[in-house]
Order: structure tokens, then C-alpha cells, then sequence
């Protein structure tokens, strides 16, 4: 889970883009503006080559290496996710509460899932005596139907 410095737990709700240059120890730019804009709508775990065409849209002088450094201060900071998948470019994820992600073997789709209701990682893995889990970053392989939405896509 992703606390502020006071220990707040940062949801959807409170990760806005003044909340994340602040986090982040940067200051606004109509750029970074446009970058974390596009992150927070972007549950579909965006490469930043994606999230620079977005980030086009938005600000249409926005330059690659701007939106690359954007990137990089808030995933230094764990404000977003960054994702290394066997087989392809870093993809981010801005969803900060604890998941983890399934990728569809033929599209290289990837959604989010949780742990249902009730369970910790405690619960689901055989982890020697004395383990603690702090965070996840399993990924799991299969099959994804086509109309299937996780639940921030909805
Ligand atoms: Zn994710």
C-alpha cells in the first residue's frame, strides 16, 4: 500500500496531479500536467511511448524527453508503477493500491486484479516463518476474453 508522509493511504481519489508533482518533489508544469493527466485515465498499463502520443493530444509541443522525465520522477518516488514484462518496453500502472497483474499471452494485455476481499499475500503463499510481505509485483500469464474489464476500467 502507498502511504503519504503522514501515513494517509493514496487512493484514485487523492492522486491528483498537484498531489503527485508535490509527492514527487517537483514543481507544476503545464507539462507535467499533461503527463500525469494522461497516467491517472490510463489503466491500461501504457508504455511511455503511448503515454507520450496521449500526452500529444493534451499538449501538442510536449517532447518525448519531458514526458520520459515525468515518468521517471514519479516512478522513482512509487507515486506509479513501473512494470517489466519479459517481452517488451516498461509499462506503467497507476493504480497504487495492492494488486497484481495478469497478461494476456496472445494480446500482451494486461489488467489489474486483487486479492479478494479478506486475503493478504499471507494467505495465499506458503512463506517461510518469518516472511512479511510489504508489497506485490507478481504477474501471471493466460487468457484475457476480449470483453473482460477489470475493475478500474469500468
Ligand atoms: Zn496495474
Amino acid at each position: 500500500m502507498q502511504t503519504d508522509p503522514t501515513g494517509k493511504k493514496i487512493t484514485r481519489r487523492t492522486a491528483t496531479p498537484a498531489f503527485m508533482v508535490r509527492k514527487a518533489g517537483v514543481r507544476m508544469t503545464r507539462q507535467r500536467r499533461a503527463v500525469i493527466e494522461v497516467l491517472l485515465q490510463s489503466y491500461d498499463h501504457p508504455t511511455a511511448a503511448q503515454i507520450y502520443e496521449r500526452a500529444k493530444e493534451l499538449l501538442p509541443g510536449i517532447s518525448l524527453a519531458t514526458v520520459y522525465n515525468c515518468i521517471e520522477s514519479l516512478a522513482a518516488q512509487r507515486l506509479i508503477n513501473q512494470l517489466h514484462f519479459d517481452n517488451g518496453p516498461c509499462r506503467f500502472c497507476p493504480n497504487v493500491e495492492p494488486h497484481v497483474h495478469v497478461m494476456d499471452d496472445d494480446t500482451n494485455r494486461v489488467i489489474d486484479v486483487q486479492l479478494k476481499e479478506g486475503l493478504s499475500p499471507e494467505d495465499v503463499f506458503e512463506l517461510p516463518e518469518g516472511v512479511h510481505i510489504k508489497s506485490m509485483e507478481a504477474y501471471l500469464r493466460g487468457e484475457i476474453p476480449e470483453n473482460c474489464m477489470s475493475e478500474n476500467e469500468k
